[in-house]
Order: C-alpha cells, then sequence, then structure tokens
C-alpha cells in the first residue's frame, strides 16, 4: 500500500542518531529524542512525498543534501532547547545529563 511520508521525517531520524553518537553528553533516551523530533521537525518545511514497501516515488533525492543542512541546524537548535529543559526530572546533585 503507497502511504504519504514526510520526507523530513526522515532525514531528522537519521542526522539524529549521527548527532546523539557524536555527543555523548546529551540525553539519549526516548523522551528526549522525541521531544528533538519534534522540535527539529517544527522548525523544518515538511516535505510530504508517496512511498510504497520503503521506495519513495516521488524525487526528492537531488534535494537531500540541501536539506541535511537545514535538518542539522535544526537538531542543533532542539538538542539545546531538549537539554536546557528537559521533560523528565534530572538526579539530584548532578550537572549533566544522564541516561536513564
Ligand atoms: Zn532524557
Amino acid at each position: 500500500m503507497p502511504k504519504l511520508t514526510n520526507y523530513m521525517e526522515r532525514i531528522v531520524k537519521e542526522e539524529l542518531a549521527r548527532v546523539m553518537l557524536s555527543r555523548p553528553g546529551i540525553c539519549s533516551c526516548r523522551v528526549c529524542q522525541l521531544d528533538v523530533m519534534a522540535l527539529a521537525l517544527n522548525q523544518l518545511p515538511p516535505q510530504y512525498v508517496v512511498s510504497e514497501g520503503g521506495h519513495i516515488h516521488t524525487m526528492v533525492n537531488m534535494a537531500h543534501d540541501q536539506f541535511k543542512t537545514q535538518v542539522l541546524v535544526a537538531i542543533v537548535n532542539a538538542i539545546n532547547s531538549v537539554s536546557t529543559h528537559p521533560r523528565h526530572k534530572l538526579k539530584k546533585g548532578l550537572n549533566t545529563l544522564t541516561r536513564h
């Protein structure tokens, strides 16, 4: 069945995984990851494409690199706000975010 996918969401997911690996200081729990994704995606223009079985029909690949740059900026902004105001409580006495 063909379905509608926000291509931006795909790029954000890919890049987020990479950014999180390169920044061990940030919390990588599911709550924080989803918060970062939501904040990042809200800053970005959606790019809807039709996909079927993981294959994208619409030709958006040419713009991929251009999207990537915007996505990285949005992710870094989102990470900054999430790590300043995480939704879950931090353990007392710790200044840095911990995995939980
Ligand atoms: Zn967290």
